[in-house]
């Protein structure tokens, strides 16, 4: 069958009754014969990739490279020097590669065959910036087949010795790391078990959020252990962790994402770009690495 008229001033749009096959055309990028369609009604054209999400990009060829490259610790700039391509290319295809990323998660999601029986979260750390302007992200992952659930980046504000630098420098920082975590859970609880068992470490807000989200659950709570050396500072010594999972995840993190990589030059310039980045890099962790 045609596709449907994508022009939204003619009166068969959305309808696939007046349109037929019109030819193809060789697409310059890469040198792809595309099916180009006619709509009879309003004499326009369009193309089998006017529907899609890559439409009217003039690189497609790099998104695949850019994907693996971002999720295997090169940093933006590296990645654009090695594909040869701008910086502000690479910015931009990391949104781009985020939105297809997250239709693909819900997919995902949507596909899991039994709700998520045993699921662990912890927040990592991490900063935009300065580490006087702190970044939370709060992950959750299922303990049965170690995928990624979800991952939120929330803003924080700068804790310790920093904390009076920082306000003295960039005023009182709003926290919305309750609110952005609830949300979160709120996305995935159609794919949880209402009987969910969650274990995280004794941070002080985690009971209020899992009450928010999931008031049947049994949350278990383990003792912060010391960090051994290997794992940049999330896997712990104690080679029975019971919060191996996510502790391993976190590690993965900080180790596969050139911006979580401590002690680098990486850092996130902006807490949004974090987010699709992690977009990104869950589909890529859950879909390519674990082949779930
Ligand atoms: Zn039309």
């Amino acid at each position: 069958m045609n596709p449907a008229c994508p022009n939204l001033s003619c009166t068969s749009f959305n309808k696939t009754f007046n349109t037929r096959k019109d030819g193809f055309f060789k697409r310059a990028d890469d040198s792809r014969d595309i099916q180009r369609y006619y709509c009879r009604n309003c004499r326009k054209r369009f193309s089998k990739s006017t529907h899609c999400l890559e439409y009217m990009q003039k690189k497609r060829r790099v998104n695949t490279p850019l994907l693996k490259l971002l999720c295997s610790k090169v940093s933006i700039r590296r990645s654009a020097m090695l594909l040869g391509i701008s910086k502000n290319t690479v910015l931009a295809k990391t949104i781009f590669l985020s939105k297809k990323a997250t239709i693909e998660h819900e997919k995902f999601l949507a596909m899991m065959q039994t709700p998520v029986k045993h699921m662990q979260f912890d927040d990592l750390v991490t900063k935009e910036q300065t580490k006087l302007k702190p970044l939370s992200i709060t992950i959750a992952v299922d303990v049965k087949t170690r995928a990624i659930l979800a991952m939120q980046v929330s803003q924080i504000g700068a804790f310790g010795h920093l904390a009076k630098k920082a306000v003295a420098k960039y005023g009182t920082r709003r926290n919305n790391h309750f609110k952005k975590a609830k949300n979160m859970f709120a996305d995935i609880s159609s794919s949880i078990n209402e009987n969910v068992l969650i274990e995280t470490d004794e941070h002080k807000r985690y009971p209020d959020i899992i009450k928010a989200n999931f008031p049947n659950a049994i949350h278990k709570t383990y003792k912060g252990e010391k960090a051994c050396v290997v794992g940049q500072g999330e896997l712990k010594q104690n080679s029975n962790d019971p919060l191996f999972a996510i502790n391993h995840t976190c590690a993965m993190l900080r180790d596969n994402i050139g911006r979580l990589v401590r002690r680098s030059w990486g850092l996130s310039q902006k807490g949004y770009m974090l987010q699709h980045h992690l977009n990104l890099f869950k589909y890529f962790y859950n879909q390519i690495y674990l082949g779930l």
